[in-house]
C-alpha cells in the first residue's frame, strides 16, 4: 500500500493551499480530487473563447486579502467591480420601480438611506438575538423601529430578502440572525477578466494531483489515516479533508470512526445553500452604459431582481443574474431556454418588447452537483458563527478539515478557503509558516 506524509481530499482552494505549504515544507502530499479537473468552486468555462466564471467571481475586498496578493503575485489582471457584495448603492445602479419605471436619483438616494437606517437598527437587533432567531426576525424588528408606512417598509423589506439570498443563497427565514454578520466589505471588490480559475492553477504547480479519484471513505486512529478511492487505499501520517459540507452531510463519503462531537455538531447547523448564476449574451448593450448593475423593486423582483453588467469585463454586452434561495430550488431542473424565457420576461417588463433574444445563455447547476451539493454553507437557526473555526478541530491529532466553511472570518469565500488551507498546513507541521509562502518565487 502507498504512503505518504499527508493525503489532501479535494484539489480546490483550500487543499492546494494546504498541499503547497506542505510540500514547500518537504513533506511528501498527495491531492486526491474527484472531479477532471482543479479548482473546485473556482471553475472557469471557455466555451467558444468566452470566459465565464461559473464558481466564484470576486473578491469582496481586496484590502489586507491573501488571495489578493496571491493574485497580484500570480500576475492575475483584475477588473474593479465593487457591487459583488448588494450594496444599495456607492456605484452607479440602475433602479427600476415597482411599476417598472427607471427610478429618479432623489428617489433612488432616499430608499439607499432608508435601507441604511435600517442596517444601524439591525446591529442592535442581532446583538440581542435570541439562540434560535432568524434573520427575519432582527430584520423585521430593525423595520418596525422606523414606523414607517407599509410600502416604504416593503421596499426595505425586499431589499433584505434579496440580500440574504444572494450573499446565502438562503431564504431569509432559514438563516441564523448571525447569518451575515461577516458581511463586511473592505477596500474595492474584483473580478477576473482572464478568469479566476488562473488562482487554483498557479496554487497547482508542482503539486501531484490525482484528478478522477473519488474518496469514499476515511479510515482514521491515533496512527494516521487510510482513504480509500475507487477501491485503492492509501495511507498517510495526517490528512487534510475539504470537501464542501453537503458531501460531508450526504453521507457519501464514510467517516470512521465517526466525527466527533465537536466537529459533527457544527456540521449539523450549517447547510450548503442554493445559489446559481445565469449569464445572458445579447448583441448589443440595450440597457445602456454607466451603471454596474440593474435593480428592480417590488414583487415582480421576486425572483429576478438583479443583474450586473459584465460587458467592461469580457467585451461582450453581457448580464449576469442570480437565482438564489428560493427561486434556485425551483429552477433546479429547468433548462437553459426556459430560465432564460423566464429571465427575459422581467428584462422586457423593464426594457420593452423590442429588446434582442439573447444569443448565448449560461445557468450553472451546483445544486445537482454531486462534489459540491450547493454553492456554499449557511447558518441555520441555532448556530453560531464560531461553529465554523470549531468545524476544523483537529480530530484524533491526524485528520484536519478545511475549507470555506471551516473559517469564521468571512465563512463561503475563496480567502476563507485559502486560510483554511494555511492554517491546516500550520498544524500539521506544528509551526506557523507564513500564508506569504503560498506566492513566494523560490
Ligand atoms: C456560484 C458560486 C459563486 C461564488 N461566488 C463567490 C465569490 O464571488 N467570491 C468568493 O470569494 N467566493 C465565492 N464562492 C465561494 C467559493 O467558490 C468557495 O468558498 C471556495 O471556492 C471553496 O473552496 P474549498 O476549497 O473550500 O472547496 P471546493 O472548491 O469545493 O474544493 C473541494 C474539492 O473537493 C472535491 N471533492 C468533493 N467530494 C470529493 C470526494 N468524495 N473525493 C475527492 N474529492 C472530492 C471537489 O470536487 C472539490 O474540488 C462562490 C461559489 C459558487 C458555487
Amino acid at each position: 500500500m502507498e504512503h505518504v506524509d499527508t493525503i489532501v481530499i479535494g484539489a480546490g482552494v483550500s487543499g492546494l493551499a494546504a498541499a503547497r505549504l506542505l510540500r514547500r515544507a518537504g513533506r511528501r502530499v498527495v491531492v486526491l480530487e474527484a472531479r477532471d479537473r482543479i479548482g473546485g468552486r473556482v471553475w472557469t468555462g471557455r466555451d467558444g473563447g468566452a470566459i465565464t466564471d461559473l464558481g466564484a467571481s470576486w473578491i469582496h475586498g481586496i484590502d489586507d486579502c491573501p488571495v489578493a496578493d496571491a493574485t497580484r503575485a500570480f500576475g492575475m489582471r483584475m477588473h474593479e467591480f465593487t457591487v459583488g457584495s448588494y450594496q444599495v448603492d456607492g456605484r452607479p445602479i440602475a433602479y427600476f420601480s415597482p411599476e417598472g419605471a427607471p427610478l429618479g436619483d432623489d428617489a433612488a438616494a432616499g430608499f439607499a438611506a432608508d435601507v441604511r437606517a435600517v442596517d444601524a437598527a439591525l446591529r442592535d437587533a442581532i446583538a440581542g438575538s435570541a439562540p434560535l432567531d432568524t434573520y427575519r426576525h432582527v430584520t423585521e424588528s430593525a423595520i418596525a423601529a422606523q414606523g414607517w408606512a407599509p410600502d416604504r417598509a416593503a421596499r426595505v423589506r425586499e431589499f433584505l430578502e434579496h440580500r440574504t439570498e444572494e450573499q446565502y443563497g438562503a431564504w431569509i427565514e432559514d438563516l441564523a440572525a448571525h447569518g451575515l454578520d461577516d458581511d463586511a466589505v473592505e477596500g474595492d471588490e474584483v473580478v477576473f477578466p482572464d478568469g479566476y480559475d488562473r488562482l487554483p492553477a498557479a496554487l497547482a504547480e508542482g503539486l501531484d494531483v490525482r484528478l478522477e479519484h473519488v474518496v469514499s471513505r476515511v479510515a482514521w486512529s491515533g496512527s494516521g489515516v487510510r482513504v480509500t478511492a475507487d477501491g485503492r487505499v492509501v495511507s498517510a501520517d495526517t490528512c487534510v479533508l475539504t470537501v464542501p459540507v453537503g458531501v460531508l452531510r450526504s453521507g457519501d463519503l464514510a467517516i470512521d470512526p465517526p466525527l466527533p462531537d465537536a466537529v459533527a455538531g457544527p456540521l449539523s447547523r450549517l447547510e450548503m445553500n442554493a445559489f446559481e448564476k445565469v449569464f445572458l449574451r445579447f448583441p448589443t448593450r440595450f440597457w445602456g452604459e454607466g451603471a454596474y448593475a440593474i435593480r428592480q423593486q417590488g414583487p415582480e423582483g421576486r425572483w429576478w431582481h438583479s443583474w450586473y453588467d459584465l460587458t467592461d469585463l469580457h467585451g461582450t454586452p453581457t448580464l449576469l443574474t442570480f437565482a438564489a434561495g428560493p427561486a434556485a430550488r425551483a429552477i433546479a431542473g429547468w433548462d437553459a431556454d426556459r430560465v432564460a424565457a423566464s429571465v427575459m420576461a422581467q428584462l422586457r417588463r423593464l426594457y420593452g418588447d423590442g429588446i434582442p433574444e439573447p444569443e448565448g445563455v449560461a445557468v450553472t447547476a451546483w445544486q445537482a452537483d454531486p462534489y459540491a451539493r450547493g454553492a456554499y454553507a449557511f447558518m441555520r437557526p441555532g448556530s453560531t458563527t464560531g461553529d465554523h473555526d470549531a468545524l476544523a478541530t483537529p480530530v484524533g491529532g491526524v485528520l484536519h478539515l478545511a475549507g470555506e466553511a471551516t473559517w469564521t472570518d468571512d465563512p463561503a469565500t475563496v480567502p476563507a478557503a485559502l486560510r483554511s488551507g494555511h492554517r491546516a498546513a500550520c498544524r500539521i507541521l506544528g509551526e506557523d509558516v507564513a500564508i506569504e509562502e503560498l506566492w513566494a518565487r523560490s
